[in-house]
């Protein structure tokens, strides 16, 4: 099986992961089904100590014929419960013509929707039908990471050791309570899990969640002058004192947010949930530090505790960490330079496992798989750029 075989047997397999994450196994039992299959397959290429734990993690390793240190590269399973993952129907486009692509009857990816598109002619991609997401996030790591594996074993190629590590649930948020770090052999690694090849992710948000409750009053309408408190006009007048300009869908590249994720309630009570969001710490310290604010000056007013503010910091920008261990970048640039390939350092508007790892001392920057466009019926991957990451990643065990 090439590289391109392998991807579309992962994609067969449905993995959404759901929001109803669980503690003692994956959030979804059809991701086990991958977990399994992966496990089988790096046993028959030879893997030691390839197991799967209790949540579906999939462990392998490959003691290499060189003395060097291990080195982890970490995919995930599960695929984003945003749109359906089931009965995907990849198709191969060779040699991308640069033209807007019909994925099925009446549904066309335009390139003026999608304008990394226009970099991509001449490329091989692979495209859904338009119903489903495709799972290139992150199977175009897994199928990466195998291929690079298969390669090595059956071109009997000498190289470093590697682990390979397949988590589940990444796109809920638990990827990385998933994985044992002290079961790893490596002292570092690399998340295979972004997008574009010229890009390499080693920051992303710091991240807080906020939830807000009004507590209204309610009173007869008819009576209710200098009495009623509204909860739902009180939560409004709390959402309007927010920065209006710092919203996702305002914002980019190092630019952080407040974002209302739900508004549900009546008259009498009121719950809004957000996230907070920001590169910089102080600068998340600041934003949260400004909700309180809005919530107090609006409880000022009523000379009553009518908005009730809760702050939690979730997870935090790996950056300051990763540069504590420059070689784990270095190495990465070096090959990336000797290949000729252009790179530059985009901070990720999220986070990643690799940087929940990276915070329990396991350094882990994320490195691109050719996938765009992920979470979404739009979905694709670049498989030219897929295979030259596999290059990529094959030299750091070869080099
Ligand atoms: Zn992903």
């Amino acid at each position: 099986m090439d590289l391109i075989e392998k991807f579309k047997k992962y994609v067969g397999f449905d993995t959404t992961s759901s929001e109803n994450v669980k503690n003692d196994k994956a959030s979804t039992d059809s991701q086990y089904a991958l977990s399994e299959e992966l496990a089988k397959e790096l046993t028959a290429l030879g893997g030691q100590n390839v197991h799967v734990n209790r949540f579906g993690t999939v462990y392998g390793f490959f003691p290499g014929q060189l003395k060097r240190d291990p080195i982890a590269l970490i995919a995930h399973i599960d695929t984003s419960p945003s749109a359906s993952g089931k009965d995907i129907k990849p198709r191969l486009i060779k040699g991308y013509d640069g033209k807007d692509i019909e994925l099925s009857k009446g549904i066309t990816m335009k390139v003026a929707d999608f304008p990394t598109l226009k970099d991509q002619k001449g490329d091989d991609l692979i495209v859904t039908d338009g119903t489903t997401l495709l799972g290139a996030d992150d199977k175009a790591g897994i199928a990466i990471i195998m291929d690079l594996i298969d390669g090595f074993v059956s071109s009997e190629t000498p190289h470093g050791p590697l682990e390979a590590v397949f988590s589940t649930d990444e796109e809920v948020g638990v990827g990385a309570d998933h994985i044992d770090v002290k079961e790893l052999k490596s002292k570092f690694g690399y998340t295979i899990d972004g997008g574009d090849i010229h890009y390499i992710n080693v920051e992303n948000f710091n991240a807080a969640s906020m939830e807000v409750t009004i507590n209204g009053r309610s009173i007869h309408p008819g009576s209710a002058k200098d009495k009623m408190i509204n909860a739902i006009n009180v939560g409004m007048e709390f959402h309007e004192s927010l920065p209006r300009y710092m919203r996702p869908e305002d914002t980019e590249n190092r630019e952080g947010f407040y974002h209302i994720l739900a508004f549900n309630g009546n008259e009498e009570k009121v719950h809004m949930e957000y996230i907070i969001r920001d590169h910089d710490l102080n600068r998340l310290h600041d934003k949260m530090e400004y909700a309180k604010l809005a919530g107090r000056r609006i409880n000022d007013s009523f000379g009553q505790e009518v908005v009730e503010v809760k702050i939690v910091e979730t997870y935090k920008n790996m950056k300051a960490e990763i540069d504590k261990h420059p070689e784990v970048i270095e190495k990465i640039e070096k090959i990336y330079k000797e290949l000729g390939i252009a790179y530059h350092f985009e901070p990720i508007r999220g986070g990643t496992d690799g940087a929940v790892l990276t915070f329990r001392g396991f350094p882990c920057p994320n490195l691109p798989t050719g996938g765009f466009n992920c979470h979404g019926r739009f979905e694709y991957a670049d498989v030219t750029q897929m295979k030259q990451i596999e290059k990529i990643l094959a030299k750091l065990f070869i080099a």
